[in-house]
């Protein structure tokens, strides 16, 4: 995506909210949100739904040729499990699945902070899915914040694959992400990724724009972790869905907790306890009812 793009995109958001136009940042960068989100190794898509069975495509992701599944698993870990954890395609080599700190927190285990692909050594989580369940050894991470770029975009920004640099984002509360990792490829479109922690400490939402730029110190900041770099394969976003249809009879806070969508339909009979609903005004989501 060039700049002159951007600013039009941007442009063009700003005139739908009702907003002044305002000057983009030089060098800047779209950021996308990766939500909590699993891969899969053809094997474990058969344990966990069936002989023969094969993901199906709900929606395309930003990166060419990635999409999220319709499938979802439950992640279990020593200390609770998180539902719903949405399969992202297509199939891979190894089963990978990305958590964020608080997740990682919740579930009562220790991921590294990675690159997508580096799992060597990473740390063990189960799968359960509708027909059985996996337990991997290693394959749970932190993914570690990156940008996608193409060629092009690397020499506009004098940036090479594999560098590390910093980007600022200033809103709210104005942050600056350090060893953010350039990934150049002609199939790559200009996009950071970071995870759901990264985003909320700097009240950062899907396609706030970032500004990337190059100190001097960033190599000396690398860190151990993210050196090797194994496979290219891109790591998608997950686009938050917009609805849930919820089937079951009652609706605890600890649904809309682990829900991801934004808005949760239920069936008339439902019922919806108030600290769900509370829950649901904290996060900002909504309970309809059909
Ligand atoms: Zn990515």
């Amino acid at each position: 995506m060039n700049q002159q793009l951007i600013e039009q995109i941007v442009g063009e958001i700003l005139g739908q909210l009702g907003q002044s136009p305002v000057q983009l940042p030089e060098r800047a960068v779209p950021i996308a949100v990766s939500a909590r989100h699993v891969h899969l190794q053809p094997e474990h898509v058969e344990v966990l739904f069936g002989a023969g069975y094969e993901l199906t495509q709900r929606s395309e992701l930003s990166q060419p040729g990635q999409f999220a599944a319709n499938e979802t698993v439950m992640i279990a870990g020593p200390k609770s499990s998180i539902e719903r954890v949405r399969i992202l395609g297509p199939v891979r080599k190894a089963t990978q699945v990305e958590v964020s700190f608080t997740d990682a927190m919740k579930l009562g285990v220790k991921p590294p902070l990675r690159e997508s692909g580096n799992i060597e050594g990473s740390a063990p989580i189960t799968l359960i899915g509708p027909k059985g369940s996996v337990h991997i050894d290693q394959g749970l991470i932190i993914a570690q914040a990156h940008i996608h770029m193409a060629p092009t975009d690397a020499t506009r920004f004098g940036v090479v694959d594999g560098e590390y640099v910093t980007v600022e984002a200033d809103g709210v509360r104005s942050i600056s992400f350090r060893n953010v990792r350039i990934r150049v490829n002609e199939r790559y479109r200009l996009e950071m990724h970071i995870d759901t922690d990264e985003a909320n400490a700097g009240f950062i939402t899907q396609g706030s724009i970032g500004r990337l730029v190059k100190p001097n110190d960033a190599k000396e900041t690398v860190p151990m972790q993210a050196t090797t770099e194994t496979t290219k394969s891109p790591d998608p976003v997950v686009r938050i869905p917009e609805t849930l249809e919820f089937t079951k009879k009652l609706l605890s806070a600890e649904d809309v907790a682990d829900i991801s969508e934004k808005e949760i339909v239920v069936n008339k009979g439902t019922i919806v306890t108030a600290l769900a609903r509370d829950t649901a005004r904290e996060l900002g989501k909504m309970i309809t009812s059909r």
